[in-house]
């Protein structure tokens, strides 16, 4: 009864104050309310909702705006990444077994798609200023059984460097890039999804690019890749009731891909909006219990010899006070959320890894708090968000 009384309690204070929303979806989406509606209707008349026109413009426009030969749209970025790894198992570059590196501090969806495969997830702290995987403890953690590297542009920065590339050639591993949050941002005038060697990324609604449901892809520059990956996505089959593996059912709705189309064409805008309320809340935030996110946006540091940009798809503080801030927010009407409070190796999901450390990994999810940040997000709020933490 009190439960329901406090989420009553909260939804009128949510409706009547002006509460700071970590992330408006709503708000998001009304700016393209026509265009997004008459698009559902023309996929509604069309009388074709799977594998169409819509998905095939939408794989077009996506493999044109990352610079890369193939994207195959798939049902999320879950099953991007699932497909991948399994379409390298079909052309026998890996087997079961096989490990696969991964950043220990990832959101789980990664590893997931690791062990769905019956591959074995190698845990790598990350660094602790970037979050980003560390390239200097890779090397250490390879075995004769190693791969693959997935690296995971956390957060919306990018995780690349000429030492990964190194690594990658020396022991003739492929990189899967995780690009669920990091879609538009950038690397010596490569985006992310053409780094690697193959990319999934996911259109969850929360994303920088978001459907109004599920859906992801799949990007690769891998004739071969791309084409099993098509037929895995779709029952193992090229022809209908062939089937040569055995495979998923994960493809791109056509509504989805309509949707995506129209709103591929905002992303840059709503990228650089993203960036411009990073910097002030760099530039302001002031307050000495908090540790802003050490990125390498080239807005931001024109010096650096690599051009790296940053889409901020979370905007990412720490603190050791790190309930408390959250809940001085909430008391001052600003959403914030923790991505996220428990690490892989702690998920009951993956018990026996309940017993391993990772210090770096622990400490980063121990003090994190993402603070609101959209494209729809107007600058008193952005205002308000840095006087809060100042002044807590
Ligand atoms: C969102 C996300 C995924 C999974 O994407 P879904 O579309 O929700 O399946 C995978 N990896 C990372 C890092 C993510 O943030």
């Amino acid at each position: 009864m009190w439960k329901y009384f406090k989420k009553i309690i909260y939804y009128l204070k949510e409706t009547f104050t002006n509460m700071i929303k970590f992330l408006d979806l709503q708000k998001i989406n009304a700016q393209y309310a026509e265009e997004l509606k008459k698009a559902a209707e023309e996929v509604i008349d069309s009388g074709w909702y799977l594998l169409g026109e819509s998905v095939n413009r939408f794989e077009t426009n996506l493999a044109n705006y990352i610079g890369v030969k193939h994207a195959i749209g798939v049902a999320n970025g879950l099953d991007a990444l699932r497909l991948i790894l399994k379409a390298y198992i079909e052309i026998g570059f890996m087997k079961e077994g096989d490990e696969v590196i991964v950043p220990a501090n990832t959101y789980i969806a990664s590893i997931l798609a690791i062990t769905d495969n019956r591959l074995k997830p190698v845990l790598v702290e990350p660094d602790f200023k970037t979050y980003n995987l560390d390239f200097d403890k890779i090397e250490e953690r390879i075995t004769e059984r190693t791969r693959a590297i997935m690296v995971v542009h956390l957060y919306g920065q990018i995780c690349w460097g000429r030492k990964l590339e190194e690594i990658r050639r020396r022991y003739n591993l492929k990189i899967i890039e995780d690009n669920a949050q990091a879609i538009g941002a950038e690397w010596n005038g490569l985006k992310s999804g053409a780094l690697g060697d193959s990319a999934g990324f996911s259109f969850y609604p929360g994303k920088n690019l978001g459907a109004i449901g599920d859906a992801g892809a799949v990007s690769t520059g891998d004739d071969k890749l791309a084409e099993i990956i098509r037929a895995l996505g779709n029952y193992g089959s090229r022809q209908k009731y062939h089937n040569e593996y055995q495979g998923l059912n994960s493809r791109m709705d056509e509504i989805q891909a309509a949707f995506l189309t129209i709103k591929l064409k905002y992303l840059d805008k709503e990228n650089d909006r993203r960036r411009e309320i990073a910097q002030f809340y760099c530039e302001n935030i002031t307050n000495k219990d908090i540790v802003l996110p050490c990125h390498k946006d080239h807005l931001l540091s024109k010096s650096l010899k690599f051009d790296f940009t940053h889409v901020w798809h979370l905007f990412v503080i720490r603190t050791r006070l790190q309930n408390e801030l959250n809940s001085y927010l909430t008391s001052n009407n600003i959403q914030s959320l923790i991505h996220y409070p428990v690490p892989p190796h702690k998920q009951q999901a993956y018990k026996e890894w309940n017993i391993v450390t990772f210090p770096i990994t622990e400490k980063i999810h121990s003090e994190v708090i993402s603070l609101p940040i959209s494209a729809v997000m107007t600058d008193e709020e952005v205002i308000s968000v840095v006087k809060a933490i100042n002044s807590f």
